[in-house]
């Protein structure tokens, strides 16, 4: 089956009872059984499994070539069920360009586990290899990153790790499936915050993990069960019928991101654009090696470095929405060093290039010159 045959059919079949082609929504905690641990069908408790969630996490696995998918409440609450497979004593090498959310659970939540987190440039390989030890136990990467879009070469990554013997989970909210399969790339994890592209509508937060793995997907799904934070009913629908038009999005996101990404490039007051297409960004060869187009993410900076003109742009866009998030059909502009990445000390924020006059587009699927008016009346 072709993707975009996969996001409409992948795992999913019609209800055998109604025809219904859509899975209810079921809204039930229970299940009656007809003798003590002996339940009517395969459903015993919805923190165990609901058939609404089933059903996305079927068509989860078949869009990332996975054996299993897990649906979660939030993304982090996707990361936090795989880091709990670690003990005191484990080491975990990460990019050093993060979502600011996952940064804060590594330094923050897991700062007294015992768990050794190392930050790292995943483009340097042979500092990478000179980090792995005994104890090194998973790679964590996101690609393209957040909001700097940096890239990291999921095949040569994944060379290394088999090698060793380490688990490799990729955060994929930024390609998407449609754009990047990191399970077939080598990767043995994929991890979402599907409250982005895959729902695509800023109608819910959700998350995701997809296993390679059988035998990893079933201790993952005894984790997910045993701390508790599944996806509910309701939740699970809404990300199920987004993954329905993703591909369709996601065609527009890249076209749409394409042109605004033109215009920003060709304007005096931006410096420096950051998206993975354009041939002078420095990952543009491995963006073309793993990614079908680059995404509708666009990140730039202003040539003034001030940080009054990106805050003046914010506040005069107008189609545009001010707000934190990205991959929903609505574009939305952000500020990274005062909203998503607050949560990252100063410093560190600098070190890794996210200054104060950076600003985050999450481009849209409205009218392409609609989109680029508004850029161009709020640059003034
Ligand atoms: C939003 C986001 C997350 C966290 O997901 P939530 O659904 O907000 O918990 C993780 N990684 C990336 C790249 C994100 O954009």
């Amino acid at each position: 089956m072709k993707f975009d045959t996969k996001v409409i059919h992948g795992g999913q079949h019609h209800d055998a009872e109604t025809g219904a082609v859509m899975p209810a929504v079921f809204q039930t905690s229970t299940y009656a059984q007809t003798t003590p641990g002996k339940p009517v069908g395969d459903y015993e408790y919805s923190r165990a499994s609901n058939p609404t969630r089933t059903a996305l996490e079927n068509a989860l696995a078949s869009i990332e070539n996975g054996s299993r998918g897990l649906a979660f409440s939030s993304g982090l609450a996707a990361t936090d069920c795989l880091l709990r497979s670690f003990k005191a004593g484990d080491e975990i090498i990460a990019m050093d360009d993060l979502y600011g959310g996952t940064y804060r659970m590594f330094t923050r939540i897991y700062k007294d586990s015992g768990i050794k987190f190392h930050f790292i440039d995943m483009n340097d390989l042979d500092g990478f290899r000179a980090l792995i030890n005994e104890n090194t136990k998973m790679v964590w990467v996101e690609t393209p990153t957040n909001p700097l879009m940096k890239l990291a070469d999921i095949k040569a990554i994944s060379e290394i790790t088999k090698a060793h013997n380490i688990l490799f989970a990729v955060d994929n909210t930024f390609a998407t499936p449609y754009l990047q399969k990191p399970l077939d790339l080598g990767a043995d994890v994929v991890m979402h915050s599907a409250t982005k592209y895959l729902g695509g509508h800023s109608d819910v937060i959700a998350g995701a993990l997809v296993i390679k793995d059988e035998k990893l997907g079933e201790q993952l799904h005894f984790q997910q069960f045993a701390t508790g934070a599944t996806l509910g009913p309701m939740d699970s629908f809404l990300v199920l019928r987004g993954i329905k038009t993703l591909s369709l999005r996601v065609q527009r996101h890249c076209e749409n991101g394409k042109k605004v990404v033109e215009f920003l490039s060709n304007h005096p007051k931006i410096k420096t654009v950051y998206y993975p297409g354009l041939e002078s960004h420095p990952y543009h060869e491995v963006a073309k090696k793993q990614m079908k187009d680059f995404g509708g993410m666009v990140t730039f900076t202003f040539a003034s470095g001030k940080k009054e003109d990106a805050i003046s742009f914010l506040e005069k866009l107008k189609v545009f929405t001010l707000a934190e998030s990205l991959g929903g059909v609505e574009s939305l502009a952000n500020h990274p060093a005062l909203m998503t990445h607050a949560s990252i000390p100063e410093d560190k924020r600098k070190e890794i290039g996210i200054t104060d006059d950076l600003v985050r587009l999450s481009v849209g699927i409205e009218d392409a010159e609609d989109l680029i008016e508004d850029i161009r009346q709020a640059l003034g």
